[in-house]
């Protein structure tokens, strides 16, 4: 049976592999089928393909995309697109300028709990100009002893009601999915089980999803428990939405899960690779 791991980082968001040492680890843990999904981004994509054919990894052209949907953010993976694709392109340019200026938000924000220069801080963890994310404040405030570990950052920071939180608008649903649709990929909401929402949240979440076009749910995620696989795996069949799996891994040392760490997906649900 063929690995599929379909949701992993490089440099080019906020991985700490560069696409090439990316796809060589997928290669070296048996991983079949690797996606690429860095965070509103293809830049890395090139490279990663390049170095899938030399290491007899199938890559599978992805990006993770950054959606607010009412007062939550999801992110929305699209699998399979094409990375010329125009509208896709605009719209994650788009996504990334409003980056930049959030990041100078939540510099202003840890400032007034009394972290400084945490901006210029996190940009000392930035490997690609063009993305700065959470993850690079994480990393900062850990470097400086802020906090012990990774896991903590994101319960005393960078979260509402915490120090480091602003709000910002990113992409609508429906545009997020159908950018991905333009660029001829399928959407997959990627770990359900993070969002902080009610079971009937979930629900109209789901139903909206599927209604915007939607094609598929990360069923196998480090974010969700055994009783959440179970939990999607019925919601995929019950709303006839594709089953994904993905282990997210953004680097050595860092999340709870290595690449193509997951069990296979739970019988009687369609792989979002079924036709590939
Ligand atoms: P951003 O897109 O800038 O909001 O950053 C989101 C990123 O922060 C995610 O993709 C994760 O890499 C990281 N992150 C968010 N929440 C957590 C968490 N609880 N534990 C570890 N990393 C997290
Ligand atoms: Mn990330
Ligand atoms: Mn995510
Ligand atoms: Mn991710």
């Amino acid at each position: 049976m063929r690995r599929y791991d379909l949701h992993s980082h490089s440099t080019h968001s906020d991985g700490l592999l560069s696409p090439a040492d990316l796809v060589r680890r997928a290669a070296t843990r048996g991983v079949d089928v690797l996606a690429l999904t860095d965070h509103d981004e293809l830049s890395g994509l090139p490279e990663a393909v390049a170095q899938a054919s030399e290491s007899r990894v199938t890559l599978v052209r992805g990006a993770e995309v950054s959606v607010t949907w009412g007062q939550l953010t999801l992110h929305v993976l699209g699998l399979g697109i094409d990375p010329a694709c125009p509208e896709l392109c605009d719209g994650l340019d788009r996504i990334r300028a409003g980056r930049t200026e959030r990041a100078r938000r939540i510099g202003a924000s840890l400032a007034q709990a009394g972290i400084a220069d945490a901006y210029d801080g996190a940009l000392r963890f930035v490997t690609s100009e063009r993305l700065i994310s959470r993850t690079h404040f994480a990393r900062f405030l850990v470097e400086t002893g802020y906090v012990r570990s990774m896991d903590d950052v994101f319960k005393r920071y960078l979260v509402r009601g915490k120090p480091g939180h602003v709000e910002h608008a990113w992409a609508a649903l429906s545009d997020a999915i159908d950018w991905i649709h333009a660029a001829g990929g399928r959407a997959v909401l990627a770990h359900p089980g993070r969002y902080q929402v009610s079971k009937t949240g979930l629900r109209e979440l789901l139903q909206e999803f599927r209604d915007a076009g939607g094609d598929g749910i990360e069923v196998l995620s480090p974010s969700h428990s055994r009783a959440q696989v179970t939990d999607f795996a019925c919601h995929a069949r019950g709303l006839g939405l594709l089953a994904s799996c993905g282990s997210d891994y953004h680097g050595p040392g860092e999340g709870h899960m290595d690449l193509g760490d997951m069990p296979p997906l739970p019988a009687g649900i369609t792989p979002v690779w079924h036709d590939w």
